[in-house]
């Protein structure tokens, strides 16, 4: 629980921390947001993560890597266009390889900061999850994906220095914004706690007055990557959807 809030009443108790991606599907392309952890890390963690691994015990299963579940509600790796990753940590960029042909997004700010990462961040970057030769899009702030507001990619430093969420205007239901790791819980955002990984708590605070003020301006529901409360908010594929 220190992870998520160094504050909380149950610091001290292990949870099982939840990883999800995110498919988008718009007229123009399908978009997916952050690609889960490599495959690899099922059977031998220790052999990509290192010293990482006994840090944060990995407890992936066969079947829940990204291309496993994308299967599962019916798409290959080549329906997906557009990839946009919210950061490149190993738990977000390990599917990055089974996507040769989309097109992927990050801050250019991100990009650097992988590839020299702090030296309290340098076990959570994974290099082999990121250099590959796919199509980077390096982003220097907001990116309206398709041009009509509809999937707009937006900075939200704070976790690691090139963070950056989602908003995501559906057809029929609220507006969502897709927080990833710029907060891990909503709690940190409610009570302006911040959690136990912080590039700069500064920013990260920034960046929580920015997704409120998306969240009162288009009544939008916020969906965590870390959720612990997942089963009671949010819907998961292919069982249920948001459209
Ligand atoms: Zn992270």
């Amino acid at each position: 629980m220190s992870v998520f809030d160094p504050f909380h009443p149950e610091v001290g108790t292990k949870v099982e921390i939840p990883y999800f991606f995110y498919l988008v599907q718009h007229p123009d392309g399908n978009v997916l947001f952050d690609t889960g952890g490599h495959p690899s890390l099922v059977s031998d963690p220790r052999a990509r993560l290192g010293d990482a691994a006994d840090a944060f015990e990995v407890t992936m299963q066969e079947g829940d890597d990204v291309v496993s579940q994308l299967a599962r509600a019916g798409f290959s790796p080549d329906d997906v266009d557009h990839i946009v990753l919210s950061h490149l940590h190993y738990d977000h960029a390990g599917g990055i390889e089974f996507f040769p042909h989309a097109e992927f997004y990050a801050q250019r700010r991100e990009l650097e900061f992988a590839h020299w990462p702090p030296v309290y961040q340098r076990e959570i970057y994974v290099r082999a999850d990121f250099d590959h030769p796919v199509a980077w899009n390096e982003l220097d702030g907001e990116f309206d994906l398709f041009g009509d507001g509809r999937v707009v990619i937006f900075p939200t430093p704070g976790h690691t220095a090139g963070h950056q969420s989602l908003l995501v205007h559906l057809d029929g239901e609220r507006a969502m914004v897709l927080v990833a790791d710029a907060a891990y819980l909503p709690r940190n955002i409610e009570l302006n706690v911040l959690p136990g990984i912080v590039w700069s708590p500064d920013a990260m605070v920034a960046s929580w007055e920015r997704i409120r003020a998306l969240k009162r301006r288009y009544n939008a529901q916020l969906v965590f990557t870390h959720d612990l409360a997942w089963p009671e908010t949010t819907r998961v594929a292919p069982e249920a959807w948001y459209e």
